[in-house]
């Protein structure tokens, strides 16, 4: 039976190197749950880096990671130090990302990151060929493994390959800006299926393949010398059903069972119905636009005093990349605009921004969710915006008003939600004060029609849709032959 492998930076595992020895541990993510349910279904191997750098291992311990990964149907690719500094947080992270998502004045054009992109693309490309046969599928994700895709079809041409890209594709007017263009495109364009969240992420890719390559593009299809191939919109979704499962559950403990943090909230907010929860959950990126909702939430108590010591924000912002400046920078710009909301709006009774900065267990999240009246989601630029997803599955009475960017990803399946410009205070402020005073049937009939279209295109829906699409390529490269 031909397989299907999978390959992206990360295994789904978290590897630990205890006084046991090595232990590994499955990860919970969205596509860790999505992609498992298919490779280990169509008995395939999933490809990656374990997370553990390996000048720091002896032989004998690399020979244990490896050695307890095949229970896991896991491939680890073996990278030292110097490479992830310079192949994941020096070209992935410090211009990919950047450049991406509209922040080219953040780019560190050092071409010592290119070089060491093309040889960890490569360590990945040899890992999977070692394992690929004539007749196998193998789905490659995300932008740090953009040349792998040509480097697998150029040896192994019988192999179908899938590319999903998780972030955005930029305008051409922005993607031209890098020197390295068309090699990224090259590498994407050995992928038989190139997958996007957004039709706009598609047109935009497709300009650039005409406009670098020169290739014709018809419909969804690029036409190139020796090869048809496809790209298409698969937005992906969450594992939904876990969510609200999870969400229900909460909801029927008692007072007892429920966890402090629950107990805090409930009490805060439950036993004083015109106080309001607001809640705010992100990575701490220059991408998700915390400083500009913190500046909205500011005005909204500023234009609406009847709603102070009454509306709090609760803000939770996970440390990410916290040794690169920008990221330094936006934690001290975030701190700085916290102070200085609840020192100017604060009481002795009343925080104005409940700020956690730390990551939450998952059960911690969902109460999260499901005790907040209003999601305010302001990415600047994001590829999907789980989160948002995340908000709509947990609400299990129907309430709750989502104010969502017009510049994630996700808006074009949130039609129901307040849509506002990320870059417009004013606009959040309004949007905030809407949110608030939206009657409970109003907030039950958008959430409906949200968890409905969520509920459906569920993480495992994506993933098959996607495969549906791989099949279809096959098909139609059959006829051109
Ligand atoms: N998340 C988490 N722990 C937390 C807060 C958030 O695991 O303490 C998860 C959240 O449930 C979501 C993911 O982090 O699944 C964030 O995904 P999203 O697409 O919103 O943004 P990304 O960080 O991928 O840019």
């Amino acid at each position: 039976m031909s397989k299907i492998h999978i390959v992206s930076n990360r295994l789904p595992v978290s590897i630990e190197n205890g006084p046991q020895g090595m232990q590994v541990t499955p990860s919970v993510g969205g596509l860790a749950t999505g992609m498992r349910s298919i490779y280990k279904e169509y008995g395939g191997q999933w490809i990656g880096w374990s997370g553990i750098a390996s000048d720091g291992l002896s032989e004998q311990e690399v020979e244990a990671i490896d050695e307890k990964l095949v229970d896991e149907n896991c491939v680890a690719v073996h990278l030292s130090n110097e490479e992830i500094n310079l192949y994941y947080e020096g070209f992935s992270n410090n211009i990919i990302w950047p450049l991406f998502h509209y922040f080219a004045q953040f780019i560190d054009y050092n071409p010592d990151y290119w070089e060491a992109y093309i040889k960890v693309n490569r360590k990945f490309a040899d890992k999977a060929l070692e394992i690929l046969e004539d007749g196998d599928t193998i789905w490659v994700h995300d932008y740090q493994l953009l040349l792998v895709p040509e480097m697998i079809k150029a040896e192994k041409p019988g192999v179908t390959i899938g590319f999903f890209l998780h972030i955005p594709f930029p305008s051409f007017e922005v993607f031209r800006i890098l020197p390295w263009r068309k090699e990224l495109i090259k590498g994407m364009l050995g992928a038989d299926l190139i997958g996007f969240h957004t039709y706009d992420y598609e047109r935009h890719f497709f300009s650039s393949v005409r406009r670098l390559l020169g290739y014709e593009v018809s419909f969804n299809q690029i036409h190139m010398e020796d090869r048809i191939i496809m790209a298409d919109a698969f937005p992906m979704g969450i594992d939904y059903a876990k969510f609200s499962g999870k969400a229900k559950e909460v909801s029927q403990k008692s007072l007892q069972e429920k966890s402090e943090l629950h107990r805090e909230l409930e009490k805060y907010f439950l036993g004083s119905p015109d106080r309001k929860l607001i809640l705010s959950i992100d990575r701490l990126d220059y991408t998700k636009g915390i400083p500009n909702r913190l500046r909205g939430f500011e005005l909204f108590l500023e234009r609406f005093p009847q709603f102070r010591n009454k509306v709090t924000l609760i803000m939770l912002v996970v440390p990410s990349r916290a040794a690169v400046e920008q990221y330094k920078l936006l934690k001290s710009e975030v701190d700085e605009l916290v102070g200085k909301i609840n020192g100017r709006f604060g009481g002795i009774n009343y925080t104005p921004v409940w700020y956690f900065y730390r990551s939450l267990p998952f059960d911690n999240l969902i109460e999260l969710y499901s005790s907040s009246d209003v999601a305010l989601v302001t990415p600047v630029r994001d590829g999907m915006n789980l989160v948002a997803k995340e908000y709509i599955a947990s609400r299990v009475n129907q309430t709750g008003v989502m104010i969502l960017s017009e510049m994630a990803g996700v808006v074009k399946e949130m039609g129901e939600a307040i849509i506002i410009n990320p870059n417009n205070d004013a606009e959040i402020a309004e949007a905030i004060y809407q949110a608030l005073n939206m009657p409970l049937e109003e907030q039950r009939e958008r959430m409906k029609l949200l968890q409905q279209r969520i509920s459906r295109y569920d993480v495992f829906k994506w993933a098959s849709e996607f495969l549906k699409g791989l099949k279809k390529i096959e098909a139609i490269q059959q006829k051109f032959l």
